[in-house]
């Protein structure tokens, strides 16, 4: 899933503080998961605003939505009356439905309320770890479903590096190597022989350093 912070109040309304009909749109995926951008938040949000402009004694709607995704044009096309009733919209969603939303109405301006942050999943209460960056090309059938992309803090391929220290990055004590990780791992498994593989050459253009990047199914019929 997608991982995001919500941005902070003031931020928000520094942004829309001129608007007088804001709509505070939600996401019912990966910002609903990681507590950012659901419809609960929708809630806390636009209840804040409405407070923030009425101790400002000036009159101004906060409306609410909370789209299935904001990444499928599908849902935001559903929210054309919604969009249409107000003069900003302030997009609780990741990044790309922020966009998505953009690109839908060229004419109400749709400002993110969250920072996108990585991809991940919740690895304890409140805390959510970053696992993938989206390389283009896995490499985690060699690396026990261990990722040294998004986990090692030098992207190395054939790991570790001299500053691995009792299970831990050289970064911080409290970051685990993932290159110990991967070892730990291959050991489990019994199948150390893919550690002493010596890795190719990564092709880095299948990765965001590429370029921006399309997958194309050919067999679906839009
Ligand atoms: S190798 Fe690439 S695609 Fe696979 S988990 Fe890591 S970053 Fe993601
Ligand atoms: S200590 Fe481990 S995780 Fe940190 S940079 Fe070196 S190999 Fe990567």
């Amino acid at each position: 899933m997608i991982v995001a912070d919500q941005k902070p109040l003031e931020e928000i309304i520094e942004r829309v503080k001129d608007r007088r009909k804001i709509l505070v749109a939600g996401c019912n995926e990966c910002v609903t998961v990681c507590e950012v951008g659901g419809r609960k938040e929708v809630g806390v949000l636009a209840s804040a605003l409405r407070l923030y402009f009425a101790n400002q004694g000036q009159e101004v709607a906060v409306g609410e939505i909370t789209l299935e995704r904001q990444c499928d044009r599908e849902y935001v096309q559903q929210a054309r009356e919604d969009v249409e009733a107000h003069d900003v919209v302030v997009s609780l969603a990741c990044g790309v439905g922020c966009q998505f939303m953009a690109e839908e109405y060229a004419t109400t301006p749709c400002l993110p309320g969250v920072n996108t942050k990585f991809m991940g999943g919740k690895v304890d209460r409140g805390i959510w770890a970053e696992r993938c960056q989206g390389c283009g090309a896995c490499i985690l059938a060699d690396t026990g479903g261990i990722c040294p992309v998004a986990r090692c803090a030098k992207r190395i391929l054939n790991g570790p590096c001299g500053g691995s220290t009792k299970g831990k990055c050289e970064i911080s004590k409290e970051v685990d190597c993932a290159w110990q990780l991967i070892v730990d791992r291959l050991k489990s498994l019994g199948r150390m022989e893919d550690y002493e593989k010596v890795a190719p050459i990564k092709d880095w253009s299948t990765e965001r350093a590429g370029g921006p990047r399309k997958a194309v199914r050919e067999d679906v019929q839009l």
